[in-house]
């Protein structure tokens, strides 16, 4: 059996989003307001069109990845899915207030936590996650778990290839670009509960929206010392 599943990342302004191909196209994350053109243009360049995508999962309510959502859900007619906890983030269109995990988040907080940077286009959501959401309806060999502490209602896709899409749940630090825990965290000791929940399933690579993909064992080394 062929258990490949394509992973088609989507570079956009600060993220990334994910196009995921199998017998069905899903895509994961949306990026910031404004980025459906891109999305759609890579869909394009991949031999695609936009009511191919049928399902639009968010790893979670920031205004980096739920930002374009209301506009591709207008121009796919996708449904959107994002986890209960998350919901209100994207009813009232807007990330809340990030929680830096150290200095660098102070920092870049200064930009991304700003109202403007915060806030974008509102929207009710077709789909609400709990524990977790089986994508095989949607065309694509995989579900989507639950994996909060970045925010309450982060979750990952998993795929059968044994490749994962983890949203912000893990950063590149900076400057050693190693595995670590996000900038901002809501709950530090769950992140890392949901990574080791990740990683003890994941054996493939590990995508991320703000850098490149981490391999499983890359993780499971960084984080070794914090299990
Ligand atoms: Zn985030
Ligand atoms: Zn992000």
């Amino acid at each position: 059996m062929d258990i490949s599943v394509n992973i088609i990342p989507v570079p956009l302004k600060m993220t990334s989003a994910f196009i995921i191909r199998d017998k069905g196209t899903i895509l994961v994350d949306s990026g910031y307001p404004g980025s459906e053109d891109t999305i759609l243009e890579k869909l394009h360049e991949i031999g695609g069109s936009p009511e191919d995508i049928r399902l639009i999962v968010l790893t979670h309510g920031h205004a980096d990845h739920a930002g374009s959502a209301a506009a591709l859900r207008e121009k796919t007619g996708a449904k959107v899915a994002v986890h209960r906890l998350d919901a209100d983030k994207v009813r009232e269109g807007n990330q809340g207030k990030l929680h830096p995990a150290g200095f660098t988040g102070r920092i870049l907080g200064l930009f991304f936590g700003t109202k403007k940077a915060s806030s974008y286009p509102a929207f009710e959501p077709d789909i609400l996650i709990d524990e977790s959401l089986e994508l095989e309806e949607y065309g694509v060999r995989g579900r989507v778990i639950h994996t909060p502490g970045h925010s309450p209602g982060c979750v990952s896709v998993l795929l059968i290839s044994g490749d994962a899409i983890a949203g912000d749940l893990i950063f590149p630090s900076i400057p050693s670009e190693k595995p670590s825990l996000p900038f901002w965290v809501d709950d530090p000791a769950e992140a890392r509960r949901s990574i080791k929940k990740l990683i003890d399933i994941t054996p493939g690579k590990i995508y991320i929206a703000h850098g490149k993909p981490f391999s499983s064992t890359e993780v499971k080394k960084s984080f070794s010392s914090l299990f």
